[in-house]
């Protein structure tokens, strides 16, 4: 008898093993009018949902096949079928003994995700109708029309700033209050009434409240602070380089919120401060002069708060530099004020893209930053570039777990924002110390990803320290002697050999495809 293959035949094994026994009649119909459908339809589905219930019945009531009447022949004959019809030549065997059950083992390790992420972290679209409610209540508490919430002049002009402004909006205690007081005497506090309409009242550590409203730590936390890296790292007036064929150009030193972990808090926010034009013309001369540079990124602070003009003459500037052969900038705007990004900024993006290459580099870091308003904007935007890449920092309490990172990166994939990198918070500054996370748990979150969420939804895992270093464990066990290499499956533990290419073929450059024919 011909069974296609081995699992077909263990399959036909199994359900004819056990015994012949009575069966009740609703049993026997729903059996038969399984065998029918099988029978009658040009389809695999109903073969496969035979075969399986026969299988079901055998390993859990021990029933065989010859039960029903069945006799290998016939069910053979829809084997066979099965086969034929489908258009990889999958057999029945292989279906039901492997591929559904390897399904239905990857569907358990989603299981607690899928049941929790919309209620641990729920993305702003999820939470729209609390956003939108927010929304009144913020403006009517400052007084602002709908054309000072559309307009990002009027996001700037109502930005809030002063504790006294904050507790009109957020219920907060008073010993916060006191200590945002504190806090706020060192370093800048800004939230635009869009951002503050995405703190959701009640929950006491928002993810979005702890990115833009301080806690006292940010002045008790004690240490020496570590001078930025950029100290180290600036060749030329506006410039970072941490290699070779990558620089940096810190356009400006302002944002349009401020957020309560940033990197460059040394810096940024302190003082608003507009760029003398000689700055960027040194930075682009230093560019000129330096052929190895092949990619620029202008960020700032926030490129997108430079005015419109400014932003065109610098790509414009850049795209005129022939070993220049591609553009990023770096922007947090379209989830602090989605209101910036206007036709005309839109535009300029196409035309800088048109020319060279344009990335757009943001940082979200949790899905609750994802509305339906950023989402939009993120999608026009991601029409006129190349890639809109996110760099998520890890945070404590914002993105630290699997279900709010995974959501994370799932949300902004389906917002048209590919996950890149996420950073382990920095050591370097004392001020946000409370919010790092363990480097071992970042590991566990995000190679728990491989084979759970979509590839292109996993970013890198980066220790900032003089440049990106990774730090995703190594899942090659071992190179063992018999030329295989031992690999554990990140998202299981589960130990698998896979056989090496071989070295000594490898390097037989003279009997490699073409060459031999020469020779
Ligand atoms: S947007 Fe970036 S540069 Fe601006 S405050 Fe936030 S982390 Fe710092």
């Amino acid at each position: 008898m011909d069974y296609g293959d081995a699992l077909t035949k263990e399959l036909f094994d199994k359900i004819f093993s056990g015994e012949k026994k009575e069966v009740y009649n609703f049993l026997r119909d729903e059996i038969n009018e399984l065998y029918q459908k099988a029978k009658s339809e040009e389809l695999t589905a109903p073969i496969v949902e035979l075969f399986r219930k026969l299988l079901l019945l055998n390993e859990k009531d021990g029933i065989s096949a010859e039960s029903f009447g069945f006799n290998r022949e016939e069910l053979l004959e829809l084997a066979d079928k099965h086969k034929n019809i489908d258009e990889h030549g999958v057999t029945v065997g292989g279906r039901v003994l492997k591929a559904i059950p390897i399904v239905e083992e990857a569907n358990k390790r989603v299981e607690e995700y899928l049941a929790k992420k919309d209620i641990e972290a729920p993305s702003g679209i999820e939470l729209w109708d609390k956003i939108v409610e927010n929304k009144k209540r913020i403006m009517e508490t400052l007084g602002m029309t709908d054309k000072d919430w559309n307009s990002y002049t009027g996001q700037l002009k109502f930005a809030i700033e002063d504790v006294e402004t904050l507790s009109k909006i957020i219920d907060l205690p008073e010993k916060a209050i006191t200590d945002v007081l504190r806090v706020t005497k060192h370093y800048r506090m800004r939230l635009t009434p869009y951002y503050a309409s995405l703190i959701m009242p009640g929950n006491i550590n928002d993810p979005v409240l702890l990115q833009s409203v301080p806690t006292g730590e940010m002045v008790d936390n004690v240490g020496v602070e570590i001078p930025p890296v950029a100290a180290d790292h600036s060749p030329a007036r506006l410039i970072d380089q941490f290699y070779p064929r990558v620089v940096t150009i810190k356009s400006t030193n302002m944002c349009a919120m401020y957020c309560t972990h940033c990197l460059r808090i040394a810096h940024i926010g302190k003082k608003d401060r507009i760029y003398n034009k000689k700055a960027y013309l040194e930075a682009l001369e230093y560019i000129k002069n330096n052929k190895n540079i092949r990619d620029v990124l202008v960020t700032g602070g926030d490129a997108f708060v430079l005015p419109n003009s400014l932003i065109r003459w610098i790509l414009e500037e850049l795209d005129k530099i022939d070993h220049v052969k591609m553009k990023r900038l770096g922007t947090r705007i379209p989830v602090t004020t989605p209101q910036r990004v206007d036709q005309e900024l839109l535009d300029i993006l196409e035309e800088s893209n048109d020319k060279k290459p344009l990335r757009v580099v943001t940082q979200i870091n949790t899905a609750q930053e994802i509305t339906p308003i950023s989402k939009e904007v993120f999608k026009q935007i991601s029409k006129r570039v190349s890639a809109v890449l996110n760099q998520a920092v890890l945070l404590r309490g914002i993105n630290d777990s699997k279900v709010k990172m995974w959501k994370l990166c799932e949300t902004i994939q389906e917002a048209y924002v590919r996950p890149y990198y996420v950073f382990n918070c920095s050591y370097r500054n004392p001020q946000f110390a409370h919010m790092r996370v363990p480097v071992q748990v970042g590991q566990d979150i995000i190679e728990g990803m491989y084979g759970n969420i979509s590839g292109d939804a996993i970013p890198r895992y980066i220790a900032t320290a003089g440049g990106k270093i990774p730090l995703h464990r190594t899942n090659v066990v071992e190179f063992a002697e018999d030329g295989n290499i031992i690999l554990r499956k990140p998202w299981s533990g589960e130990i698998v050999k896979y056989p090496d290419a071989d070295p000594e073929t490898y390097k037989n450059d003279k009997q490699f495809a073409f060459r031999k024919y020469y020779d």
